[in-house]
């Protein structure tokens, strides 16, 4: 019996836009919001009716800001996917959401239509990293959306929090993993800023406003961040993501597995049945039904791509499902890298499964290159 599927819904709306984003959101726009949610929910319907009411087991309302939409627009589209779907009875269903933007309505919406986990855009408990964030909230919105979401019944939350700042060092770091400790959160994802070309941050950074950690120190704050939240409680399982025990997100462990996932609303993208689709970028072209970009993806890509994921994990890539699905072992198909790799100490083979060491983790990109196809 095939796996049930993951769900991803994208909300590309937000209030502002943040100094370092390119993902695909905008600021402002709320007249579109209500054609939006129908036009996620016609989506979801159709592409449910077309695949037969399959099983799905995690639901992902990403963004984007999907906080930003009003309870009953979240409500249709969490409802659309049940009646599209056959969700499984212990399904994760996970909000992300922003801090100052999070109502006693929203999240009784989401509560009352299955909802159980939410993911928290906190960033940095540092009003100065927050500004030149150009986040749009304080801390003090991370501390009342927590305490909203605990009242209204979430006993998952995460928060998502960044290191590798300028000017942030390990000192400004520890402070902010102390104060969302605080918070007792269930799962954290630390992700290292990365400067993406465009963005006002990256602008800032080379016309010499700003200075960029050497690779040296970011590297010690990874790893300093790594031993800190692993001796609160919070066990690496990910690159970037931590979780207490039973707190791993789901959603995001099928997309490192390879695990088909769909994905509805702008931007939206999905992988299935051996097949890449992409919604339109964006929001006027989703809304006027442009179609979406489709491509199977070779046998060669997809055997990449696993690997690509699954060294992610902590625990690794699972050597026996790769060749399940490959029709090869790893060997046969990445006889030199998997040997190189294996030999300079960068991965290792443990309980069948191949992944990173600690040195690994450090050059992973250039680990990687040698498995390219
Ligand atoms: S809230 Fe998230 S998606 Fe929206 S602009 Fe900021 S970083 Fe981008």
């Amino acid at each position: 019996m095939a796996k049930p599927l993951g769900l991803y819904v994208h909300f590309p709306f937000c209030r502002s836009k943040c100094a370092y984003c390119d993902f695909p959101s905008s600021p402002g726009q709320e007249a579109l919001r209500a054609p939006y949610a129908r036009a996620v929910c016609a989506e979801i319907r159709a592409r449910g009716a077309e695949l037969g009411r399959p099983a799905a087991d995690t639901v992902f309302l990403g963004g984007g800001t999907p906080s930003l939409m009003e309870p009953g627009q979240i409500s249709e589209v969490l409802r659309a996917l049940r009646e599209a779907f056959s969700l499984a009875p212990d399904a994760e269903i996970t909000c992300e959401a922003n801090p100052g933007t999070l109502t006693p309505a929203f999240l009784a919406a989401l509560r009352e239509n299955g909802a159980n986990r939410l993911s928290l855009g906190a960033q940095s408990a540092k009003e100065g990293e927050l500004r030149l964030l150009g986040r749009a909230h304080r801390w003090a919105d991370v501390e009342a959306s927590v305490r909203l979401a605990r009242q209204a019944g979430f006993a998952n939350l995460n928060l998502d929090l960044m290191s590798g700042l300028p000017g942030q060092g390990w000192a400004g770091l520890k402070e902010t993993l102390e104060r969302a400790l605080g918070l007792r959160p269930d799962h954290l994802s630390c992700y290292s800023l990365i400067l993406e070309e465009g963005t006002p941050l990256s602008r800032e950074v080379q016309r010499g406003g700003l200075e960029m950690p050497g690779e040296e120190e970011e590297r010690e704050m990874y790893w300093n961040a790594v031993r800190f939240l692993e001796a609160a409680g919070f066990a690496q399982y990910e690159i970037s993501n931590f979780a207490r025990p039973g707190f791993r997100c789901r959603h995001n462990l099928n997309c490192w597995n390879y695990e088909e996932y769909l994905g509805f609303g702008a931007s939206a993208a999905g992988f299935s049945r051996g097949r890449r689709r992409r919604n339109p970028p964006g929001i006027a072209d989703y809304l006027s039904g442009a179609a979406p970009e489709e491509e199977a993806v070779s046998r060669q890509d997809a055997a990449f791509e696993r690997v690509m994921l699954g060294l992610r994990l902590k625990d690794g890539l699972d050597l026996a499902a790769f060749g399940r699905a490959q029709g090869a072992g790893i060997r046969a198909v990445f006889p030199e890298a998997v040997a190189d790799n294996l030999a300079r100490g960068l991965l290792e083979e443990k309980e069948g499964r191949l992944r990173l060491t600690a040195r690994g983790f450090d050059v992973m990109d250039r680990a990687l290159l040698d498995f390219l196809p």
